[in-house]
């Protein structure tokens, strides 16, 4: 085109509408904040990143350093995964839930960010439905969106430790219905399902035809049991096992976040669906991770043991510390309860959110101002409830290491008591 030809285009409409309507993660934008004040000399302490700072096993680090010297493992492998770590996950799913999986339905994606951006592309059709329980973490509702599907959001209720009930499932689902998000145990709020729960949610699910996205990336961090993996929605009800997309990866359990290691698994005809969309859009994931991730895979459960133990003692030090703080004579946080699982706290600020200027005179914020004011004064990092459909609420991670945890809280005490 001349550089005089007259068009109507705008930059504005160079973008496409669906990349207009999606907002950046607010998780990894407070990331990158606090990172970039750190760099200017800044002292952060980070209490926002659901990112655990453990160190993965040692064993896996020098299964991949032997793994580099061979030249085979520098070229292209299976788009959808090496055999071997699809064996190994359908394997393990199949020794978790006593429900027969074979490599075939697993794919290997870039994270469980991919594969749940996979499944939606893969599963909805222009103007589907999809149930999605508030809080949700912050990628679900801009990924169904992308994939041109409408988040039906129902909002948990606090005295059901947010967990949404399947009356509540039932007054929403229409013929539009698609599919139903359940992240257990859960991010933001730390609550778990019970099996009884989950074999409810299924029978609703299998009774209307719907795909069950279970989001199982915290199965490992359950603190209610001392089994190794949470109750799981295949497990409590196996029936569900051709209305089931099951995502995971290395990032929490095993501390592997940078590694990018996820997966999805499930019915063959979805999987092998994805699979195509997968050979277009990134090609195989990284060999060294897959390889470090077949190593980990390996690993028994004392690596998980000990996780959840220092895990443990965070929670109950956050708890105590949290709890501690007021403002003006009242709590500062409200409705703070010791999360089932993951690791965050999920806590109602309305009275952090008012604030008096004397004379009967109030002014208010909102969570995300808030969170701001607290990370620029204090240093300290946090997430707004917002970010999760779920304003009025900040989450806490407690998966840092304890002295800057209670470093963290200490900033946070003297900041809202003085
Ligand atoms: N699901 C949930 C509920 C999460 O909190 C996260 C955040 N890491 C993910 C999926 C994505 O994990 P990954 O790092 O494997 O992309
Ligand atoms: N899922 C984590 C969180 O909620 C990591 C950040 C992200 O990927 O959004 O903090």
């Amino acid at each position: 085109m001349s550089e005089n030809t007259t068009s109507n285009k705008t930059v504005s409409n160079t973008i496409s509408k669906r990349i207009m309507r999606l907002s950046p993660s607010t998780t990894l934008e407070i990331n990158a904040r606090a990172r970039k004040l750190a760099a200017n000399g800044a002292r952060i302490i980070s209490l926002a990143a659901g990112e655990p700072d453990f160190g993965p096993p040692q064993e896996v680090l020098d299964f991949i350093k032997q793994k580099m010297d061979d030249p085979a493992n520098h070229k292209y492998t299976f788009a959808k995964g090496m055999l071997e770590l699809r064996k190994t996950i359908a394997k393990k799913t199949t020794d978790e839930t006593g429900v027969e999986f074979d490599d075939k339905q697993v794919i290997i994606t870039n994270g469980a960010k991919q594969a749940i951006f996979e499944a939606f592309e893969t599963i909805i059709n222009y103007g589907d439905e999809v149930l999605l329980p508030a809080p949700y973490w912050t990628t679900y509702p801009e990924l169904i969106q992308l994939a041109e599907g409408i988040p039906v959001v129902i909002n948990g209720s606090i005295d059901n430790n947010f967990k949404i009930t399947v009356d509540q499932l039932e007054a929403e689902v229409t013929d539009k219905t698609k599919a139903l998000v359940l992240v257990t145990p859960n991010n933001p709020t730390g609550s778990i399902y019970t099996s009884e729960e989950l074999a409810e949610i299924c029978q609703f699910v299998i009774r209307h035809n719907l795909i069950l996205i279970s989001d199982e990336i915290y199965n490992r961090l359950d603190y209610t049991s001392m089994e190794a993996v949470a109750a799981s929605p295949l497990k409590s009800c196996p029936e569900v096992k051709d209305n089931i997309l099951i995502i995971n990866g290395l990032s929490k359990s095993f501390a592997m976040t940078g590694w990018r290691i996820g997966w999805i698994i499930g019915p063959q005809n979805i999987t092998n669906r994805i699979a195509d969309l997968q050979s277009h859009v990134t090609g195989n994931v990284n060999n060294f991770a897959q390889y470090g991730a077949i190593k980990a895979l390996e690993i028994d459960d004392s690596y998980f043991m000990n996780m959840k133990e220092t895990l443990y003692s965070r929670r109950d030090i956050m708890f105590d510390k949290l709890s501690s703080i007021n403002y003006h004579d009242k709590p500062a946080f409200l409705n703070i309860q010791k999360p089932a699982g993951a690791f965050y706290y999920f806590a109602n600020i309305e009275n952090l959110l008012e604030v008096p200027l004397g004379e009967g005179q109030h002014t208010s914020y909102t969570d995300s101002e808030l969170v701001r004011r607290i990370l620029d004064e204090t240093g300290v990092a946090l997430v707004p409830g917002s970010a999760f459909g779920y304003p009025g609420y900040i989450r806490f991670s407690f998966a840092l290491d304890t002295s800057d945890l209670i470093e963290a809280l200490d900033l946070l005490k003297k900041y809202i008591e003085q």
